[in-house]
């Protein structure tokens, strides 16, 4: 491992009320580099009373926070940004070895997670109330908006910082204060976030991790009155559970689940931009990504030369392999378990008919690399069209005509991210419009910015994160009505 210039940013331990502690009983999480197997460290393995501890920490800090005028809040998140970004390289190596996207990746992440802060420091100063016209000439109506208190959040590893400012920035910007409990297989990064607010200023209290046992944890936050909201990010399965056990008492809850993206290229399209598209929109993070493609839905008249281009792209343009070392943009999965899925994903299809045209199996390099896989001819009947496969596999499935393609990109209990590619106008806001997605990339496949609402539909989630709209989450509306006869 390339040795941290700074290492005391690998921080081995929970953060709780502006302390550095263990566990209560001592127990540990073993953080392993999914490209050497090797144990990058251990984190404490903290479960139900020292979440309790950390909620009551953030209790404590909520008025003193929440007091402060949003452009103090502003000025601290900022600090935060510019150390994020000072110690950009270090927190992008802690990355790459516990979660082993390629390290210019990882410096992407860093960039993309403290972009969050700064949107929403700035942000944070427009929270405007409004005054609506009386009923009577004798009353006054004034809207005002306050934080919403404590706020439990519990984030995944596929991005294990930008999922954490995403949330954390606008929490603290509009005054609430947040307990964290970060993926299990990445907690560095979170811990190394923890220490670099610390350092901006952030008061104890305000901004607490937690990482250890995930029902234990987040059965504390929601069974804890003084948690008012709870916001997460990752599987569908996890979330629906989690929105059932808010309901106990009545907990706002912000969800960004999963997602099974279309990617539609129709014959008008220009299908070397669409190849492009394709290549970011499927494999960023080795396909790991909640809004990568899982399906590209490609006109019959095209699907030929589309597929023959993105394989001549997948073969000269990725290169697998240890993302610390130099020109590699395809790390390794997460675990064995990712392997095995995108495995059985292939199987599942060439067994259904589908045409192999690259890779297909694990990567000659063993433990958890897998070779760029595209497949031809995938119908509805293969698992790859209803499940997210989380891998570098692209799987192309023929479609004949608009409204066909919009049925197939709608046939999913999903909705968050889609894409599409035409250069006719008049398809560009039809299709648009048709689509039930929270997010649609036209004639592009990176949308992600800190300056636009994110978020899915349907069993993709709830709420939105980055715009104004991502402040609303955290924020409770009041109704002032006054008498004034
Ligand atoms: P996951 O298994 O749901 O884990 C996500 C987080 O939930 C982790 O911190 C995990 O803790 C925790 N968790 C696990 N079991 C829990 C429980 N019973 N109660 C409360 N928390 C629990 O998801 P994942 O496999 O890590 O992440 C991949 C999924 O996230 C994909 O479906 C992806 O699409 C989705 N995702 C969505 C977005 C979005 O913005 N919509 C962004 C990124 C990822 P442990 O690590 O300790 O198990």
């Amino acid at each position: 491992m390339e040795p941290l210039k700074e290492t005391q940013l690998y921080c081995p331990f929970a953060y709780i009320d502006g302390s550095w502690v263990a566990a209560d009983g001592g127990e540990q999480i073993s953080v392993y580099n999914p490209a050497t197997a090797e144990v990058v460290g251990n984190v404490p393995r903290l479960g139900a009373s020292e979440t309790h501890r950390a909620i009551e920490a953030a209790d404590a800090a909520l008025p003193a926070w929440r007091a402060m005028t949003a452009q103090q809040r502003g000025d601290l998140l900022l600090k935060w940004y510019d150390l994020m970004l000072e110690h950009q390289h270090d927190l992008a190596i802690l990355m790459t070895h516990e979660q082993g996207k390629p390290l210019k990746e990882a410096e992407g992440e860093i960039a993309y997670a403290a972009s969050f802060l700064r949107w929403f420091a700035e942000e944070g100063r427009r929270v405007y109330g409004e005054t609506i016209p009386p009923a009577k000439a004798d009353q006054r109506i004034v809207v005002t908006r306050h934080p919403v208190g404590v706020v439990g959040a519990i984030t995944p590893w596929n991005f294990p910082a930008a999922m954490i400012t995403r949330k954390a920035g606008a929490a603290l910007a509009a005054g609430c204060t947040m307990v964290l409990k970060p993926a299990s297989q990445t907690p560095f990064s979170a811990t190394a976030l923890a220490l670099l607010a610390e350092r901006a200023g952030i008061p104890r209290g305000v901004f607490n991790v937690v990482p250890g046992t995930a029902g234990e944890i987040a059965g504390a936050m929601t069974e804890s009155p003084r948690v008012r909201k709870i916001t997460f990010t990752g599987s569908t399965a996890v979330g629906s559970r989690l929105m059932a056990q808010a309901a106990e008492n009545v907990q706002k809850i912000s969800l960004e689940l999963g997602g099974n993206a279309p990617f539609i290229v129709f014959e008008d399209a220009d299908l070397d931009a669409a190849v492009e598209g394709a290549m970011a929109a499927k494999f960023r993070n080795a396909g790991q990504t909640c809004i990568c493609t899982n399906r590209f839905l490609v006109q019959s008249s095209v699907v030929n030369a589309f597929c023959e281009k993105l394989a001549v792209a997948m073969h000269s343009e990725l290169h697998v392999g240890d993302g610390e070392k130099d020109g590699i943009n395809i790390g390794p999965l997460i675990d064995e378990a990712a392997v095995r899925k995108v495995s059985e994903h292939v199987q599942d299809a060439v067994d259904k008919g589908a045409e192999l045209m690259l890779g297909g199996h694990p990567h000659p390099l063993g433990g958890n690399f897998f070779s760029p896989t595209l497949i031809s001819a995938a119908g509805p009947e293969m698992r790859v069209a209803s499940e997210e496969t989380f891998g570098p596999l692209a799987a192309v499935f023929p479609f004949d005509d608009e409204d066909s393609a919009i049925e197939m990109a709608n046939d999913t209990r999903y909705g968050l991210a889609s894409y599409f590619y035409s250069q006719n106008l008049a398809r560009v806001w039809r299709v648009s419009d048709a689509l039930e997605y929270g997010m649609v990339g036209i004639n592009t496949g990176a949308i992600s910015n800190a300056a636009a609402p994110f978020g899915g539909m349907k069993a993709s989630g709830l709420g939105r994160e980055g715009g104004h709209q991502g402040l609303d989450e955290y924020l409770e509306t009041k109704y002032l009505c006054m008498d004034i006869s």
